[in-house]
């Protein structure tokens, strides 16, 4: 056996040397990330408009922020929620939040008024951040609200409150303590089942993230991280967005290129524009490419690495990215929510380039691949449930300690949900998925979440939601329907039923009536089953 696998225990530790981390009771994020000197000058650039925010501008506008939040009245440990597209402020926002020892949470900006206030209600919220249009909406919570403007070029009279905030003198003689343990972050994931949950990053978390992902890729291909431009075109409200360029990478000195919002024409034509050398996609982001490539053939010369990660990508559509970019070099990547994003990421030798593998462990971070059914570990070339150990996984679900219990083990264990192997490379596979998170476009939704809006209308006497393969979004909510007898309710009366109540990427795009809902003798949904009869499992 390879001595990153141990037969005796089943755990299988990282190929790569192990990064020491800070051991300072006492450290926040935003100290951390900024103790570091690089070379580079440019943080973040606005796509349309090409205004920038320099390293210097940028430290002294997180300070202005957790400042102005204070004058304000926003506490250490008192919840923020960001509720904004990609823009060049958010990491901004974001930073100045957390650099108060306050705790911010994200959202999806596209959640209808029902789904913010179902988060709303579990946090207690001090603030919300939010661009102007969804103000007048957010208005009867009775939180206050900051209307942020999408660019650096605004008029202060428009947004007073957030002009305040950002212009403030900073106090430099107030700085809160602030532990490695207290959480600085709540993003929200379905889990392994039922509706989402609020997940708990730490500072500590974070921390550990900065260090054993970002840091950790850019010293293992040695090269000046502070030249590197980074586009950033997926949301920064999901894990892997917001870990990467509102947080990750302004700690290497790299430039991050901000999308407001993803087009495959635009995001050729700002790689050329701005000479971009990373592109971080989702497999939908990397399908339009393609097409736009086709389309419009962009100079995209200076493209070095395209990664992919947050869901499962097609053989197909990697063959045809490696055919219409030759000269990038393209790798996967997997994480999650409740792991800060830390987890595998591919690295290419010349002899060794492994294309639908996701990776090797992250450094610090330890596995187990585990039969489901028997509970037994498996070694190298075995598929089983993966679990993973170490500093980046959460501190827990909040207010919900049991859920927390049956997915952290005693031996800190976090149970993925998700099928996998590890070659006798130690490079990691995603097979299928045990949990019952649908990924369309990347978007997490929990089927739970469907159910229950199916279930309450008065014509539906039971239902399930899984998903279906679809070539364009990967993958796509399906509802099978049971109809109380008598009714005549078509497929488009129930999926415009739920279009209603939902943000757009949740919402159902097939019904299948059935007469029954497969059930366990437990009486739990058995969504797998019903979902293998459109995508066929790998295993
Ligand atoms: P999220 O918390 O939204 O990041 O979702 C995490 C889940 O997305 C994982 O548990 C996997 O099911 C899936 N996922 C993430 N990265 C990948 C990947 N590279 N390939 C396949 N599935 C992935």
């Amino acid at each position: 056996h390879p001595n990153w696998f141990s037969p005796e225990t089943g755990i299988y530790s990282s190929r790569h040397s192990p990064r020491s981390l800070p051991q300072d009771a006492f450290l926040d994020l935003v100290t951390f990330l900024f103790s570091r000197p690089h070379r580079g000058e440019i943080a973040l650039v606005d796509s349309v408009s090409g205004l920038s925010i320099s390293y210097p501008d940028l430290r002294s506008m997180v300070e202005r922020v957790a400042s102005g939040l204070r004058d304000i009245g926003v506490c250490p440990g008192q919840a923020v929620l960001i509720l904004l597209p990609n823009s060049v402020l958010l990491p901004v926002i974001l930073l100045g939040v957390l650099s108060l020892g306050a705790v911010i949470t994200t959202m999806n900006p596209l959640s209808n008024i029902k789904e913010i206030q179902k988060q709303m209600e579990c946090l207690r919220l001090a603030l919300v951040f939010s661009s102007s249009e969804k103000l007048a909406s957010l208005g009867r919570f009775g939180v206050p609200t900051v209307a942020v403007p999408s660019d650096l070029s605004y008029d202060s009279a428009q947004y007073p409150v957030f002009h305040k905030i950002v212009s403030g003198n900073p106090r430099i003689d107030w700085k809160p303590a602030i532990r490695q343990s207290d959480t600085a972050a709540i993003l929200f994931s379905s889990g392994t089942s039922g509706s989402s949950k609020g997940v708990m990053l730490s500072h500590g978390n974070l921390i550990s993230m900065v260090e054993l992902f970002v840091r950790f890729e850019a010293s293992q291909y040695k090269k000046h991280s502070w030249e590197d431009v980074y586009l950033a075109a997926i949301p920064m409200f999901h894990v892997y967005g917001l870990s990467l360029f509102s947080i990750g990478l302004l700690s290497l000195g790299s430039t991050v290129v901000v999308m407001r919002r993803f087009d495959a024409q635009e995001a050729a034509k700002t790689i050329a524009r701005y000479r971009v050398t990373h592109f971080p996609v989702v497999p939908p982001i990397m399908a339009a490419l393609i097409r736009a490539k086709d389309a419009h053939g962009c100079d995209l010369r200076s493209l070095k690495q395209a990664s992919s990660g947050a869901a499962p990508l097609s053989k197909q559509l990697i063959h045809e990215f490696l055919r219409t970019f030759p000269h990038v070099d393209f790798i996967q990547g997997y994480g999650m929510t409740e792991s800060t994003a830390v987890g595998t990421r591919g690295f290419n030798t010349e002899n060794c380039k492994k294309y639908t593998s996701v990776g090797l462990l992250a450094p610090n971070m330890e596995a187990k691949v585990v039969n489901w059914e028997t509970g037994i570990s498996m070694p190298p070339g075995k598929s089983g449930e993966l679990w993973l150990r170490g500093p980046a996984i959460m501190k827990g679900y909040l207010n919900d300690e049991k859920g927390c219990e049956s997915i952290i083990d005693k031996d800190g264990w976090f149970k993925t949900g998700d099928i996998v192997n590890f070659d006798q490379d130690g490079y990691l596979f995603i097979l299928d998925r045990l949990k019952d998170t649908i990924k369309y476009k990347g978007f997490q939704i929990a089927p739970a979440d469907l159910e229950f809006l199916l279930i309450s209308h008065n014509e539906i006497l039971d239902a399930a939601v899984t998903s279906a393969c679809d070539e364009e979004a990967g993958e796509i909510p399906v509802a099978f329907v049971v109809r109380k007898p008598g009714s005549n309710l078509s497929s488009a009366e129930i999926m415009e039923f739920v279009a209603k109540q939902v943000a757009p990427y949740k919402r159902i795009r097939r019904v299948i009536f059935v007469q029954s809902i497969p059930k366990s003798p437990a009486g739990k949904t058995l969504r797998r089953v019903l979902r293998n009869s459109f995508c066929p499992s790998r295993i």
